[in-house]
């Protein structure tokens, strides 16, 4: 049985928080929010508790987890040869939405990092996370509280549609802020490496790094997994039903017009085509590209809700948090543009 804790998104009960905490502490599992999107939480020093998320959300083990800590004191438990240069600039970034990869711990069990040898940590900036992991008094591993390939939860009610029975206790602090995942940096390489682009932006990031190289496959947003037949990817954020992505030949008033499309796209799109009805989704402001992020991954849940056959998304400049939107939208459609029979 999944119980579900309704704590203030800013000043959370701590009785409650302490119950989540004993859970944690106890081996079991708990979601939680964060800044970016809901988590699902484990010790990441108890191999048992770990296995438990990787069952859960069926998630294949050469994925790695990240770990989440509440203070700095906290790192040298799982990462170690962190020079004093990336203690002080995790120092001035943390917490926020922005992971560090760094060499592991012989302490932290090897299946919290997959077959690597480095880890992935994180101080995220939202009060129920920090207070979680300050009352349990361990480093918490958590990845996206989804099920693997499902696209990740921004509210308690994304985390009991594909996990209730499964997690011990849902701390439900209402919509994350963000609603993309934080970027990830590999750290243990000179450049530092963009291995995914995420709420903190590539251009903030320059500012503070300095030069940040971008591997091909992250401007691309190819998956880590090799492709599974010619032309077909591993799918990611993705909704059940087939998703398309608007080419730049733009939408046609014929597309408003079909009853078998679902139209996920901005406000703006959708009123030059004079196409709101029930089949249109709509993100938000082009204006306003944080807008669009907060909206993403609860508008492709939407699309399966719609009767419909098939999804088209609009695309967006891939600038600022642009990039990180572009790269999940690339992802949830397994980079497929729309094909020109049904313009
Ligand atoms: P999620 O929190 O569900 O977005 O998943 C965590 C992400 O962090 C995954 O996409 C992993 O590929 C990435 N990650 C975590 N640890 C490592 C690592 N040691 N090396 C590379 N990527 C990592
Ligand atoms: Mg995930």
């Amino acid at each position: 049985m999944t119980k579900v804790l309704k704590v203030d998104a800013v000043e959370p009960d701590t009785g409650k928080i302490a119950i989540a905490a004993k859970a944690i502490t106890e081996g079991g599992l708990v979601a939680f929010p964060t800044e970016t999107v809901y988590g699902l939480g484990a010790n990441a020093l108890d191999p048992e508790a770990v296995a438990m998320i990787f069952k859960a959300k069926n998630r294949p083990a050469d994925n790695p987890l990240i770990v989440h800590i509440s203070k700095m004191t906290q790192l040298r438990e799982v990462a170690e040869g962190v020079s004093p240069r990336m203690l002080n600039i995790a120092e001035k970034v943390w917490p926020g939405p922005l992971t560090f990869l760094f060499r592991k711990s012989d302490r932290l069990p090897q299946a919290v990092c997959g077959l690597t040898d480095k880890v992935a940590v994180r101080m995220p900036s939202h009060p129920v996370a920090l207070a979680l992991i300050s009352a349990a008094c361990v480093p918490i591993a958590a990845p996206s509280a989804n099920l693997s390939t499902r696209p990740s939860p921004t509210s308690a009610a994304h985390v009991l549609a594909d996990l209730d029975g499964k997690v011990d206790i849902v701390l439900d602090a209402g919509d994350t802020f963000f609603g993309v995942e934080s970027t990830i940096i590999d750290a243990t390489c000179r450049p530092f490496r963009l291995l995914r682009p995420g709420a903190c932006t590539l251009e903030e990031l320059q500012r503070l790094l300095g030069r940040v190289s971008v591997p091909m496959s992250v401007k691309k947003a190819e998956s880590s997994a090799h492709a599974i037949a010619p032309g077909m990817k591993y799918r990611h954020y993705a909704p059940s039903k087939p998703l398309y992505m608007l080419g730049n030949k733009g939408f046609s008033h014929k597309l408003f017009a079909m009853k078998n499309v679902g139209i996920i796209c901005s406000r703006e799109l959708c009123r030059s085509y004079r196409g709101a009805g029930k089949n249109v989704i709509i993100l938000g402001s082009e204006k306003n590209l944080y807008e669009i992020a907060r909206n993403l991954f609860k508008s492709l849940r939407a699309l399966d809700e719609l009767d419909v056959e098939f999804g088209i998304i609009e695309t967006f400049k891939e600038e600022g948090i642009g990039l990180a939107i572009m790269n999940r939208i690339k992802k949830a459609s397994a980079d497929m543009e729309l094909p020109s029979t049904v313009r």
